[in-house]
């Protein structure tokens, strides 16, 4: 048996909705664009959205928007995809790592503050997995502290659909950031979007999304006539065209419909790995999980072995994350080593990502559940259980 790590489902209909823009004279950003940023709009109940052609770029228009900077610290968890680290490094700001809560393996209030200086700028909490962090109370705690000038920039790559107590991503925080790559819960291959309430900050960011531009390239052929433009501040390139746009539009729409599902997928895995002494990330009480991945944890010398024994049964898996400070670039430059972040440390050492996507059977996920428990819990036996906050049913 096979069982691939992700396949996608876009299908012959996304397909026409592509030939629709291909078939039409103007390909990049335009009227498609505007039409899913409105969708964003309703979604997310703000008036703000702008669609970006990745996180990645996202995030740099997002921090440029913000004023971050040469000399500028911006705080950021120490499990996560790089690139959460690499855009304020990019632009010359410090990433300064905090550790994550043992149990949910997010930034909290209380690692966010640890790592407060007076240089401090921004924030950037990331929804790791798909569970919200508590933004609310970090823009409270630092508030509290007196520190109202910090931005908060939340990553949220993995959590378009998910809440904390029924707020989505964007509600307390200066600005979020999603991610539409290929194996994302939404995806147009690469994509992604910003997502914030003020108007103000919007105007900055549709210039740091295209180059500085004053007009992006549909108004500067409005009504067939040529306008002139200005450059007003140092912007990326980071606008999505209408031939990836025009994917989004019936997935947003299913987005909310379609989360109970990945969850239940989520739940079958947790109920056969409780108890194995394998470990999972626990969901807070009053979160709802976008369940993005489903990542395992096992004793770390045993994860190597563990990924071939599953890809040797035919099982796709990968690794996300390993503790960023400590990829050599941040060791090298920073000295970041073993031991400063124990709970990311240790958690990167021996997490392995197992196959979860919407058009995975059950069949398959017995299959990969029956292979876990004959291949992977054995070297698990015997451990401690992560203390388990149970999830309101
Ligand atoms: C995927 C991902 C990103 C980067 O997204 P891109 O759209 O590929 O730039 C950033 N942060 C996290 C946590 C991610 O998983």
């Amino acid at each position: 048996m096979k069982v691939d790590f992700f396949r996608h489902d876009l299908t012959a209909a996304d397909a026409s909705r592509v030939a629709g823009v291909l078939a039409s004279p103007f390909i990049t950003s335009g009227a498609v664009v505007r039409e899913v940023e409105a969708q964003l709009c309703a979604f997310f109940a703000t008036s703000e959205a702008l669609l970006v052609n990745s996180w990645t770029n996202g995030a740099l228009a997002g921090l440029l928007a913000l004023g971050v900077g040469p000399g500028d610290e911006v705080i950021v968890p120490s499990m996560t995809f790089i690139a959460t680290a690499n855009m304020p490094e990019l632009i010359g700001a410090r990433p300064v790592f905090t550790d994550v809560d043992a149990a949910t393996l997010l930034m909290t209030p209380d690692t966010m503050a640890a790592a407060l200086t007076e240089r401090t700028k921004a924030v950037i909490p990331v929804h790791l997995y798909g569970q919200m962090c508590d933004v609310r109370g970090i823009r409270a705690r630092l508030d509290s502290m007196g520190r109202a000038d910090i931005r908060i920039l939340e990553d949220a790559a993995h959590c378009f659909e998910g809440n904390r107590q029924g707020d989505g991503p964007g509600m307390y925080s200066d600005l979020a950031v999603f991610s539409f790559y290929a194996t994302k819960n939404v995806t147009c291959g690469e994509g992604g979007a910003i997502v914030c309430r003020d108007p103000a900050l919007a105007d900055l960011l549709r210039q740091t999304r295209l180059h500085g531009m004053t007009a992006g390239a549909a108004d500067r052929f409005k009504a067939g006539r040529y306008r002139h433009w200005d450059m007003a501040r140092l912007g990326v390139k980071a606008n999505l065209p209408d031939l990836l746009a025009a994917l989004l539009g019936p997935q947003i729409a299913s987005i909310r419909d379609r989360l109970p599902h990945r969850q239940r997928m989520a739940d079958r895995y947790r109920e056969a790995f409780a108890g194995t002494g394998i470990r999972m990330q626990c969901i807070e009480r009053d979160v709802a999980s976008a369940e993005h991945i489903f990542p395992i944890h096992v004793p770390g010398e045993y994860r190597d072995g563990a990924i071939a024994a599953l890809n040797e049964a035919g099982i796709g898996v990968a690794v996300n994350y390993n503790n960023v400070p400590t990829r050599s670039y941040y060791r090298n430059r920073y000295g970041y080593d073993e031991g400063s972040f124990p709970v990311a440390e240790a958690w990167g050492q021996g997490t392995l990502t197992l196959p979860l996507f919407p058009s995975m059977s059950a069949s398959d996920q017995d299959y990969v559940i029956d292979q876990v428990l004959a291949l992977v819990a054995p070297s698990c036996a015997g451990r401690l259980d992560l203390p388990a906050i149970p999830k309101e049913s």
